[in-house]
């Protein structure tokens, strides 16, 4: 059977009670999900690592590649729990957050960060709940702050907590953020997502206990501080990706600053050669609703068409009510909306210059795919860095990377037009091993005889980070 082109825009999940179900979670897999987020922000270690353990069974059994983010809790402030689960409140109401740990009322409530106290004055703008509730502050005293509520609404047990314009001094890797680190390289996370990250240094360090627990994850700054904005660059050169996590930067900047702040987040990441994942609310009704909204499907859309290399979901699956149809209905606009727009090829691209080999060869494979509309790029990789770079630009080409590595195919899930193909390599030989990859996507649908491809490969076989070669093929018609 032959395929289309493959959805070029990846899809993470975040899994949780709604997925919990092993025949739900077997169909998510297959509706498309390619990377799974388990959250420390819910959840204790060892239900995390049986998650895991789960969802690489059933990748197995299903023959799919899947890789795994374990998203840190970070230090966002969160109030305490009410004796009654929740309260209402409404504008000019005046309530308290103090650290006592006793549970809240119509008039109070816990925080579990007590300097916040130190880190607000009077004037200050708190939202809570992802901005849904705003709160002025009156006055602090040591151990509380007497705020006006601005903005009413329905506050519930352990909700978010910011104040608007950053500012807060909490450092972002804490005392469980570093056990979580150490959990997640246990089970091989592939991905480590690091909240509120401020600057390159809170990513440095991250990755150095990552290493020292002996992992090897790509580490990914989620961009959720005000902070975070100005120092991008030096963000994005200590991480191998980022996170455009709207639902805290929104509340830390403005909602309305958010949009072009993705726009040249994903721009920025990509000439760093760097992966994106939008997040946040991208099918927020869905959490109800079997359909998305007309504005859900525009954001989706927007964000393939800003070259993001993957769109999140966040409560949609991990608590909604319908996680197998919110995947489904991401999948459908990511196809269509990754297919819309023929780019020419950027002109910057080709004055730009390399130094590296490996690079060259695959810039030189772009090239190729653009001027000769070949049906795929084929990479023969270890490591998996050709095919991110190939993947950094547009060519609405499909890649598809060919390695023996697990671990490689698992990052490479998250990688915009990148498609990762278990191969063996049996032939040492340049020619047969050629033949064998070929012969690999013929049987797989994913080329047929006549198709023309190009193919990069590194010499000696099997080394890592040596692709040297690229061989433009006409399926079934070769010459050696
Ligand atoms: P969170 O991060 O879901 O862990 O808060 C994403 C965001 O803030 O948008
Ligand atoms: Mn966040």
């Amino acid at each position: 059977m032959f395929h289309p082109a493959p959805r070029a825009t990846k899809i993470v999940a975040t899994l949780g009670p709604a997925s919990s179900d092993p025949g739900i979670l077997e169909r998510m897999l297959r509706a498309g999900v390619n990377v799974v987020r388990v959250n420390f922000s819910h959840g204790t270690a060892a239900e995390h690592a049986e998650t895991v353990r789960r969802v690489r069974e059933l990748a197995e059994r299903l023959r799919q590649s899947v890789g795994v983010l374990a998203d840190l809790q970070g230090p966002k402030i969160r109030i305490g729990k009410f004796a009654d689960g929740r309260i209402t409140l409404a504008a000019g109401d005046r309530f308290k957050f103090d650290v006592d740990g006793a549970p809240g009322d119509q008039t109070r409530v816990g925080l579990d960060y007590p300097e916040l106290v130190n880190d607000v004055k009077p004037g200050d703008t708190l939202l809570l709940d992802d901005g849904r509730m705003m709160m002025r502050v009156d006055r602090t005293t040591p151990r509380e702050i007497e705020c006006t509520v601005i903005q009413g609404g329905v506050l519930s047990n352990r909700k978010g907590i910011n104040r608007q314009g950053g500012g807060l001094s909490a450092p972002a890797l804490t005392s469980k953020d570093m056990e979580d680190i150490k959990t997640a390289i246990g089970f091989e996370a592939d991905f480590i997502a690091v909240s509120f990250p401020k600057n390159a240094a809170d990513m440095y360090m991250a990755r150095e206990l990552m290493r020292a627990s002996g992992g090897r994850a790509l580490m990914i700054a989620k961009i959720e501080r005000y902070e975070a904005i100005g120092n991008l660059e030096e963000i994005l050169k200590a991480s191998d990706g980022i996170m455009v996590a709207r639902g805290d930067l929104a509340v830390e900047v403005g909602d309305a600053a958010v949009p072009a702040l993705q726009k040249r987040m994903i721009r920025m990441a990509k000439e760093l050669n760097k992966v994106t994942i939008t997040a946040t609310q991208m099918m927020e009704s869905m959490i109800e609703s079997p359909v998305p909204t007309r504005a859900e499907v525009s954001d989706v859309a927007n964000a393939v068409l800003d070259g993001t290399d993957a769109v999140m979901l966040s409560a949609e699956t991990a608590a909604g009510k319908y996680p197998v149809e919110t995947i489904e209905a991401m999948a459908r606009v990511c196809v269509e909306a990754d297919r819309s727009e023929v780019k020419p090829l950027d002109a910057a691209f080709l004055s730009r210059t390399f130094t590296r080999i490996d690079q060259t060869i695959a810039m030189s494979a772009l090239f190729v795919a653009h001027h000769m509309k070949v049906k795929a790029v084929v990479s023969l990789t270890q490591s998996g860095s050709t095919a991110l770079w190939m993947s950094r630009i547009d060519s609405g080409v499909p890649i598809y990377a060919l390695t023996p590595e697990e671990a490689s195919r698992r990052r490479m899930c998250l990688y915009r037009e990148v498609h990762p193909i278990v191969m063996t390599y049996h032939a040492q030989e340049r020619e047969a091993l050629l033949l064998e990859a070929e012969q690999r996507l013929v049987d797989a649908g994913i080329v047929e005889r006549g198709d023309l491809i190009a193919l990069t490969i590194g010499e000696p076989i099997g080394k890592s980070g040596g692709t040297n070669t690229l061989k433009i093929v006409r399926v079934g018609e070769h010459g050696g």
